[in-house]
């Protein structure tokens, strides 16, 4: 028997475990010292209460022979899909809700969807990236093509008419750099999809922290997408669940390549690896779609937005250089003083118990570069801020 070779190829992940290592080591020598942790990628507010409340309906229907449910359909609750079509109305985008898979979350998926496409394909990853696509496209066997981003580009690269992929991923509003692609900037990366016959993995997992009108929460705002791009959405950070587990996929119909529609295949997909998400998690999410739902997770997603001024105006009276926290829930910034990503980490837990996220972690051009979630306490982040600048 030989196994997936692949996966020998895979790099290991040194990024959170040696985060961990590293702040474990300090609180062993410095006991009873509080850190004030703006790494965390996971969300600190509870669920809403819409979401409480259908949750425990769905719980109690689950108890009795007339509203009990079994086996989900696999593609996800017909109702749930129809929600969530009509979410995408709302902003000028027509899905029928068999263009909407329910999933139990972006990563899931970023990882399931390569079996659409067959192995050996190359494949182009911005960096720096979260770093899951890197790994699910090196189990897979794909050829990776890495693209640097830089601050020149404002971490937004644009497509270079030399190069060619299958597949092509983009997340924006972007982990790790908070950056955000405008309409313009989309629709180029779309043309040149066509032109070159790629599909788009579009990650969307951060759209409901835009907030300027400029920028597109999805990729089907942008003409022709419908015929060249996917759309990975989570309601992890949306709506806190990233605990709850749910999320949804957008293929669209007209979606075609040699032949064979990718929707169909996807439903294939589904029908025969899953057996859908569970009924309590669905109607959970479907509370998120209510009027009440909606302005419940505003709530959160502001504080999460105060947290991220409250950094900005560090970093301006500072005058280092950032991009992100308008739109995302994430601050990306230059190091001082020509400092690397590690030694920049290091500093900052020393000399004022600040625990952040190197950019290095994210691809070789995220070095000199640091990452600060939004994520936290206000009260931490207010005092992280305030060490920040007294430090710097
Ligand atoms: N995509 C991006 C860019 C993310 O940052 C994350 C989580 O941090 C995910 C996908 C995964 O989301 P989920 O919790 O739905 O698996």
């Amino acid at each position: 028997m030989i196994p997936n070779t692949n996966y020998s190829n895979l790099k290991d992940s040194y990024l959170f475990y040696n985060i961990a290592q590293k702040t474990k080591a300090y609180l062993s020598e410095h006991l009873d010292t509080h850190l004030y942790r703006m790494g965390i990628g996971d969300v600190s507010l509870p669920l809403c209460d819409a979401v409480i409340q259908a949750l425990h309906k769905a719980v109690d229907d689950q108890a009795e022979k007339h509203t009990f449910h079994g086996y989900m359909p696999e593609c996800g609750d017909p109702d749930l899909r129809k929600t969530i079509a009509e979410y995408y109305k709302n902003r000028g985008v027509e899905l029928s809700e068999e263009e909407v898979f329910v999933s139990s979350g972006a990563s899931d998926e970023l990882g399931d969807i390569l079996d659409l496409f067959g192995r050996g394909k190359t494949v182009l990853i911005m960096e720096p990236a979260y770093p899951a696509y890197v790994d699910a496209n090196i189990m897979a066997g794909n050829k990776i093509i890495h693209i640097p981003a830089g601050k020149e580009n404002g971490f937004l690269p644009m497509p270079d008419e030399s190069i060619t992929a299958d597949i092509i991923y983009i997340c924006s509003p972007n982990n790790p750099t908070g950056a955000v692609f405008n309409y313009k900037q989309l629709q180029a990366w779309v043309d040149y999809a066509d032109r070159i016959n790629a599909i788009i993995l579009f990650d969307a997992a951060y759209e409901a922290f835009i907030e300027e009108e400029e920028i597109p929460h999805s990729i089907f705002e942008i003409n022709g997408a419908k015929s060249c791009a996917i759309e990975i959405c989570s309601l992890s950070k949306t709506a806190g669940f990233t605990g709850t587990r749910c999320g949804y996929t957008v293929i669209p119909k007209n979606l075609v390549r040699e032949g064979m529609n990718l929707n169909q295949m996807w439903v294939r997909n589904r029908t025969t690896k899953t057996n859908g998400v569970s009924y309590i998690i669905q109607k959970g999410a479907a509370a998120i779609f209510t009027e009440e739902g909606q302005k419940q997770i505003q709530e959160n997603i502001r504080v999460y937005k105060q947290n991220a001024a409250c950094l900005m105006e560090a970093l301006d009276k500072l005058g280092i250089w950032y991009c992100g926290g308008k739109n995302a829930p994430y601050i990306w910034m230059r190091c001082p003083d020509g400092m690397g990503s590690w030694e920049f980490f290091d500093y900052l837990l020393k000399e004022i118990q600040v625990v952040g996220t190197p950019g290095a972690g994210f691809g070789a051009c995220g070095e000199g570069y640091f990452r600060f979630s939004t994520f936290g306490s206000p009260e931490d982040t207010k005092e992280a801020a305030k060490r920040l600048v007294e430090l710097l």
